[in-house]
């Protein structure tokens, strides 16, 4: 889609001539109007303007200010500026530039020189656009786990991080639940990787939705996940968690002609308050309340009721 051009200008005639230029010219889809610097700041509130054409010296709000307040909001901050000055003066152009706008115009000018300065910005604001989306995308694929679109395993632990100290902060409770899938290997020795691959997207699904709303689902590994359970107490840490197997072995999981009888064992480890505990004495005994759960038998939940205990319970 074409870019769009915000004139800024405190005269009526101006920015009619302005704007005829530009919309001539072809290298725009619109161009918008503003009489002073407080109205170019609604429209850039409102409308995603793509470059900025503004004079310095109107009665109101004046081109400086102008750029000064749209330069504080990290939204508009990449949208540049094209100052129209009518001062020939060295500092004047200076000044322009140091108040952050990406260039100047000294009136009167030619309009051809308006259009070739507008396409350069509004090249550079293209450009910088898409690295924007492309360093978005990477942030995103370096955080998710690639079959799952789950928080992989650093991602997850980051998470945990933050929800520790939030409940610290809080003084609320936080749990850590960790799943595996039980006899995975089998699934893959049988049928192949491929639906090893399905069968993991499938669980991944009931576990999902078996979760509230702000609790979190991460993959810890191969067939292991993490779930953190926001504001859970023991009991309540453990009933969803309990809640997550049952969903797993309710029904097999069905994939077209396949039908998988699956469960998973979960260790389950919650803080107490306030718990000074990091990600990694969490991590241990969630962990070591899972190998419990696989050594009684799998197919159940564990818990590790508080750090001061020295052998998880199961209820
Ligand atoms: P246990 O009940 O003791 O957990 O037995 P298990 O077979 O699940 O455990 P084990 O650790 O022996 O095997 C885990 C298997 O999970 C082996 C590995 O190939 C498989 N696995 C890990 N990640 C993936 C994956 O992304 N896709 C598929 N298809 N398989 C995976
Ligand atoms: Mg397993
Ligand atoms: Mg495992």
């Amino acid at each position: 889609m074409k870019p769009l051009i915000l004139v800024i200008d405190d005269s009526a005639l101006v920015r009619k001539y302005l704007g005829n230029v530009l919309q001539k010219s072809g290298i725009c889809r619109d161009v918008l109007v503003a009489e002073d610097g407080q109205k170019g700041l609604d429209v850039l509130r409102r409308v995603p303007v793509d470059l900025v054409v503004c004079d310095v010296v109107m009665s109101r709000v004046d081109g400086f200010e102008f750029l000064s307040q749209k330069n504080e909001s990290p939204s508009h901050d990449a949208v540049p500026v094209i100052m129209l000055t009518s001062d020939q003066a060295l500092e004047s152009k200076i000044r322009c530039l140091d108040a952050g706008a990406s260039d100047y115009l000294v009136k009167p000018f030619h309009d051809e020189e308006l259009i070739a300065r507008a396409k350069i910005h509004l090249k550079i604001k293209d450009l910088q656009d898409q690295l924007r989306i492309k360093n978005e995308e990477l942030g995103r694929l370096a955080r998710l786990d690639s079959l799952t679109g789950l928080a992989n395993h650093h991602h997850f632990l980051e998470t945990l991080k933050k929800e520790l100290s939030r409940a610290d902060r809080h003084e609320a409770p936080v749990a850590l639940g960790m799943v595996d899938v039980d006899y995975f290997k089998k699934v893959n020795d049988t049928h192949g990787h491929q639906v090893g691959d399905q069968t993991l997207l499938a669980i991944v699904a009931r576990l999902r939705k078996s979760l509230r709303e702000h609790d979190s689902l991460g993959r810890y590994g191969g067939e292991e996940f993490g779930m953190i359970l926001v504001n859970a107490d023991s009991e309540g840490a453990y009933l969803a968690a309990e809640r997550c197997r049952q969903s797993i072995e309710r029904s097999p999981i069905q994939l077209d002609e396949i039908s998988l009888p699956i469960t998973v064992s979960i260790g389950v480890a919650t803080t107490s308050n306030p718990s000074g505990e990091t990600v990694t004495d969490l991590v241990a005994r969630a962990d070591k309340a899972l190998y419990l759960a696989k050594g009684q038998g799998r197919n159940r939940v564990v818990l590790s009721e508080t750090s001061d205990l020295d052998s998880p319970i199961e209820l």
